[in-house]
């Protein structure tokens, strides 16, 4: 049951644009992008490090994610998203990330793994029935790629189904499942008897299915994560996507989700920074501002420097997304270099701060924290390097 918490911490974040980027958005991705940032200032930030501290998931958030348009933004809004282009929905995941890594998953697992396989490869029956839901937070959903054994090798998994006349028998178990303890349904991959992996839609009343939480996690403390089990549950036929085939289908859910991350990560380095030069202008010490000697601008330089040519990545790939022209390499790239990218600005931000730096009176330690699974998750730092050495060597270094 969620406790209700209430803080007056005041949100003093300023924007920053070192590049003039805004004059590359479109008036509404700006609109956009400032009602998340009002939302994200009045609901989010006086409340987010209590939630943290006790790994507890804002459970209320759903329902204002939805209302901000944080679900399905790039979604047609006939079906219950809010019919923008993908430079907005990159720009959303901005603003919610530089208020907390968890409330970004939360609205990334919503649109990207739920919402945008139901609009792609779902019937239109499940068009109907599960997206408008969705979008207005009715319905809470999770994505069941991972396994215990099979993480960066999903195309290992052994999560399987049987034929059963109208319905498939699904068994197997997934781990790792942000938002699964509290969802209502599932888009579940699994392979058929052939071994292909086919992806379904699998609602969590149905017998057999369980989502224990994961506890003990140091990182995204305010996002909730289980597992999904699966004894004999059984699917409805009419339940499997029928089109899609192999792990294509995730692939391309995953390619989604890590475009908003590239964008996301930029959101947390933001707030970083801003609370590092915020700090550094106002703490003296030696009779000066500590912004005053070399060595603390040089942090901030480089930090500003390396926000802003992240900034420049995203807005191309947003470009090229639009254009229906991106391609997963290129995703990978700018995942792997945002997320590296703010891990680092947090940790010369935590120094910046000193002391202050590993309380929570700053959001640096959070962010950090979530950065750790943000490198992690929706492909490993590791394995986006190896996607990138394959793309441009032509040779495949995971065989
Ligand atoms: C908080 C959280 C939320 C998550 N949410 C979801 C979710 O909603 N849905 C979902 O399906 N999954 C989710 N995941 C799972 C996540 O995507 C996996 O953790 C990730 O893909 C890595 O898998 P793994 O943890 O099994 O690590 P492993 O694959 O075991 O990797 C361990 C290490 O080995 C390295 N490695 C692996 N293969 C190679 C290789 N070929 N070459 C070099 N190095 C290699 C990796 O880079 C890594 O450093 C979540 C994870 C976390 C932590």
């Amino acid at each position: 049951m969620e406790t209700t918490m209430k803080s007056s911490k005041v949100d003093k974040y300023q924007h920053h644009d070192y590049y003039l980027m805004d004059e590359l958005l479109s008036e509404d991705h700006l609109l956009a992008r400032d009602a998340v940032r009002d939302w994200v200032k009045r609901e989010v930030t006086p409340i987010i490090e209590q939630y943290a501290e006790k790994a507890e998931c804002p459970m209320h958030l759903f329902k204002g994610l939805a209302e901000i348009g944080a679900f399905g933004p790039s979604i047609p809004v006939e079906y219950g998203g809010g019919g923008m282009d993908e430079m907005a929905y990159g720009v959303i995941m901005q603003e919610l990330e530089r208020g907390d890594s968890g409330v970004r998953s939360m609205a990334s697992v919503q649109s990207s793994l739920v919402m945008y396989p139901i609009y792609k490869y779902g019937t239109e029956a499940h068009r109907q029935k599960y997206l408008p839901k969705l979008g207005s937070g009715e319905l809470i959903g999770c994505f069941g790629l991972t396994e215990p054994d099979h993480g960066s090798n999903p195309g290992g998994m052994i999560t399987n189904i049987r034929d059963d006349g109208d319905a498939y028998i699904l068994n197997g178990a997934k781990m790792w499942i942000t938002n699964s303890p509290v969802a209502d349904i599932a888009v579940v991959w699994a392979k058929d008897e052939a071994g292909v992996v086919r992806g379904m839609i699998v609602e969590a009343d149905t017998e057999g299915y369980s989502a224990p939480e994961i506890h003990g996690k140091w990182s995204l403390r305010a996002s909730i994560t289980g597992e999904l089990v699966f004894e004999d549950v059984r699917v409805p036929k009419d339940n499997v996507f029928p089109e899609i085939k192999g792990l294509k289908g995730p692939l391309s859910c995953l390619s989604k989700a890590r475009y908003g991350i590239a964008w996301g990560a930029i959101g947390a380095a933001l707030d970083c920074y801003d609370s590092a030069l915020r700090y550094a202008l106002e703490r003296h010490q030696f009779g000066k501002p500590i912004g005053q000697f070399q060595l603390q601008q040089k942090k901030l330089a480089e930090m500003i420097t390396e926000i802003t040519k992240a900034q420049l990545l995203t807005w191309r790939l947003g470009q090229l997304a639009n254009e229906g022209r991106v391609t997963p390499a290129q995703i990978s790239m700018a995942k792997r270099n945002n997320v590296h990218m703010a891990l680092q600005i947090a940790r010369e931000a935590r120094q910046i701060h000193g002391g202050m730096g590993i309380t929570n009176e700053y959001p640096i330690m959070r962010h950090m924290m979530n950065l750790e699974t943000v490198l992690t998750y929706e492909g490993t730092h590791d394995i986006h390097l190896l996607i990138t050495g394959m793309d441009v060597t032509g040779l495949n270094a995971f065989k």
